[in-house]
């Protein structure tokens, strides 16, 4: 038996920024599923459209790629990367085109093709499993580095999962996660490499079409599409509810149409519930964004405990000579759950290379960490770092402002500041790019 479908229009500007379901029924016995979907436009380089598939029982993964031509095939067996191998259950199917950015006077011809066959010689094997996290051989408390943030040939990356972690050892990782675009079809391959030298943690990039956030340690698809009771404080929610950390990630990055989507918009998201905020991204200019940083110390003086993230967004190759920011965590062992635990926590400090210790003790000699609350009374500051260049400089900030600056590869220093809210150090290259920062020291108060 074999089943076709055929669908095809016109997509314009008005068309931007939807889910445009294409459904259809699929009758039992069928084992084998190939799908084409053709985009034609004069206008390839400012349009961005990708494609979601969905069975009676939820997603099948999806396309989300820079592409104008995608093709897919999934059975039982295996599946086209990106894509969630599995039986075919009879139903309501839906394939969905996701229309990230159709600019003005801009017309899109689409042309879907689905074809299911039952082909016995297939070999059928149980339908998708949710993959458990691998349990990684835990180190005991201590400082690990490692990144928060990659993609994969499962969406719009140029390798594939081994590609990510020959990466990541090269670059002496502790740990390294797979958030690929909505879609979780990478994470049962990436859960099965994880190895006492590498923790392999996963979760997806929401990718919607008015931000990105990233829902790290969920092995659930969780739904990115906005919808009328569905927004993305629904959306964060979800991720919490899961056991996942929602992290908002690259929000003042340039968006439409040079990265379409990849501004944060949320207007009831600024922060909203979300205490984790992506200020360092290894894809954009000077590999941090000065605005997120400065979005996230207005979010600080605002009063909320926000912890501040690095991510390198890393889809193909680096150049072995770029410097990329690495997360450095203090965490109780080295496990997905203990590292997204002291994320949550702010107990980490963004870094190209320095080392910073960076500790508070008050009068009764109580300490705090990075991330940590210093109570008591006569609060002193300490910071011991090493691994610094000649030339870069220290700068201490202090409820948002720069205090004090001073230089040298290594050293001590230690401050009696009279009284603060928040207090970070930046470490600043000659030019002003930024190697590394911590997250705050904070004192009690009013915090949200
Ligand atoms: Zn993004
Ligand atoms: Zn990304």
């Amino acid at each position: 038996m074999t089943f076709t479908h055929h669908a095809e229009g016109l997509l314009t500007a008005e068309h931007s920024k939807q889910n445009i379901p294409i459904p259809f029924d699929l009758p039992a016995g069928l084992d084998y599923l190939a799908l084409t979907a053709v985009f034609e436009t004069r206008e390839e380089m400012l349009t961005e459209i990708a494609v979601s598939l969905y069975d009676p029982n939820g997603s099948r993964g999806g396309a989300h790629r820079h592409f104008f031509c995608h093709e897919a095939e999934i059975s039982a067996a295996a599946a086209t990367p990106g894509f969630i191998a599995g039986t075919l259950p009879a139903g309501r199917w839906s394939l969905e085109i996701d229309t990230h950015l159709i600019l003005p006077d801009v017309t899109v011809r689409y042309t879907v093709d689905i074809r299911a066959e039952s082909r016995p010689d297939v070999q059928p094997r149980p339908p998708f499993v949710i993959p458990q996290p691998k349990p990684t051989e835990g180190r005991g408390p201590g400082w690990y580095r490692g990144d928060l943030h990659g993609h994969t040939f499962h969406t719009d990356g140029e390798w594939d999962v081994s590609g990510l972690l020959a990466h990541a050892r090269a670059v002496r990782m502790d740990f390294i996660t797979l958030s690929d675009h909505n879609t979780i079809s990478p994470l049962a391959e990436m859960d099965s490499l994880s190895a006492p030298d590498l923790l392999t943690m996963g979760g997806m990039e929401l990718t919607t079409f008015r931000g990105h956030a990233l829902a790290l340690g969920v092995r659930e698809w969780v739904d990115w599409r906005e919808r009328p009771g569905w927004g993305m404080p629904e959306i964060a929610a979800e991720v919490a509810a899961l056991g996942g950390t929602f992290i908002i990630a690259h929000p003042l990055s340039p968006g439409d149409p040079v990265c379409s989507g990849c501004t944060w918009l949320y207007e009831d998201m600024m922060p909203g519930s979300a205490r984790v905020v992506e200020i360092w991204n290894g894809t954009y200019w000077n590999f941090y964004s000065q605005d997120g940083l400065e979005l996230w110390y207005k979010w600080l003086n605002e009063g909320y405990r926000m912890v501040a993230t690095s991510g390198m967004d890393i889809h193909r190759p680096l150049a072995p000579d770029i410097e990329s920011p690495l997360d450095v965590v203090y965490a109780d062992t080295l496990s997905e759950a203990a590292i997204l635990q002291a994320v949550r926590a702010g107990r980490l400090y963004i870094s190209v290379g320095p080392t910073l210790d960076w500790t508070g003790t008050n009068a009764e000699g109580q300490t705090a960490r990075v991330g940590e609350m210093l109570t008591g009374i006569a609060p002193t500051l300490c910071l011991r770092w090493s691994g610094c260049h000649p030339t870069d400089t220290l700068r201490w900030i202090v409820d948002g402002e720069p205090l004090e600056l001073w230089m040298g590869e290594t050293g001590e220093e230690v401050r009696h500041p009279h009284e603060f809210r928040w207090s970070v150090v930046e470490v600043r290259a000659a030019d002003g790019a930024l190697r590394a920062i911590t997250n705050p020291i904070f004192r009690p108060g009013e915090w949200r």
